[in-house]
């Protein structure tokens, strides 16, 4: 009796293991490819209203744990920066409904999640010293979400060894590895263990973040200024941001490359009146 019952539950087992498994085949089959906002081939596997829905739970979470900043004045000011950007925003991505919340946290740190969910952490001002770099770090953030870097990174996974672990919690798995989970997003260190984003994706989130700020009449020179403050601001051991978002020459060298659009950009957004005043 004991030995049938036993043999029930594994083979019960096994029919949620190739459940999961043709789960994870669908999804390649259906969605693996996609193209990046500046052309780059991706491997997406998740449906997007997935994706959301991680980033909308993981930032309630976050917002439970962490203590938030209420102070009228720092929330105006960011809020103000983030709808500046993200009504330049084409398609869908403007419709999103964008939250941001700043967090009591020193850590010069911001991140955004799919979902629309920005997060700000109060030391982030240290680096970020006016609206324009602000915008810099918030453009770059926003740049990770609408480049589906955490889908990727997501996809990424499960098409590796992780890959069945990773379907297992999509289906509803155990808080720990949610958790890891969260981390792919790229959810700040309260969560677990960070995954820095790739080279790649820096590149790109710093490129889509350059090209909104510009066409929001932010100065699109303060980028350099920011990873500038970031780098001082570290000495010999790097922000909180830096290890999550490895920085090196590359990126002020790409960013400087990138500069003469950019300003072109920027000025035909004064000219049309785009002065934000989010102070
Ligand atoms: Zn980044």
């Amino acid at each position: 009796m004991m030995t049938k019952q036993k043999l029930l539950t594994r083979t019960q087992r096994q029919m949620h293991h190739f459940r999961l498994m043709g789960l994870v085949a669908l999804a390649l089959l259906l969605t693996a490819c996609a193209t990046s906002p500046l052309g780059r081939k991706q491997l997406i596997l998740l449906p997007d209203s997935q994706m959301d829905q991680l980033g909308r739970a993981s930032y309630v979470d976050l917002k439970k744990k962490q203590p938030v900043e209420r102070d009228p004045h720092e929330n105006r000011y960011v809020q103000c920066v983030v709808d500046a950007l993200t009504r330049e925003l084409a398609g869908p991505w403007r419709k999103v409904q964008w939250e941001v919340t700043v967090f009591k946290d020193d850590s010069a740190n911001a991140f955004a999640l799919p979902g629309g969910k920005i997060g700000v952490h109060t030391g982030l001002f240290k680096a970020a010293k006016n609206q324009h770099q602000l915008a810099a770090v918030l453009g770059h953030e926003i740049g990770h979400v609408i480049a589906r870097h955490g889908n990727e990174r997501v996809s990424t996974n499960l098409a590796t060894q992780t890959g069945l672990q990773l379907a297992a919690v999509l289906a509803g798995g155990s808080p720990q590895k949610k958790q890891q989970l969260m981390s792919l997003l790229g959810v700040g260190a309260q969560v677990g263990v960070l995954l820095p984003f790739s080279r790649r994706h820096e590149s790109e989130a710093d490129l889509i973040g350059l090209d909104l700020m510009a066409r929001a009449g932010f100065d699109p020179r303060q980028s350099i200024a920011l990873w500038q403050n970031m780098q001082k601001l570290g000495g010999s051991k790097p922000p909180e941001f830096l290890s999550t978002h490895p920085a090196n020459e590359r990126r002020i060298f790409d960013l400087n490359r990138a500069m003469e659009g950019a300003l072109a950009k920027y000025g035909r957004a004064l000219a049309a009146g785009k002065h934000p005043r989010c102070h």
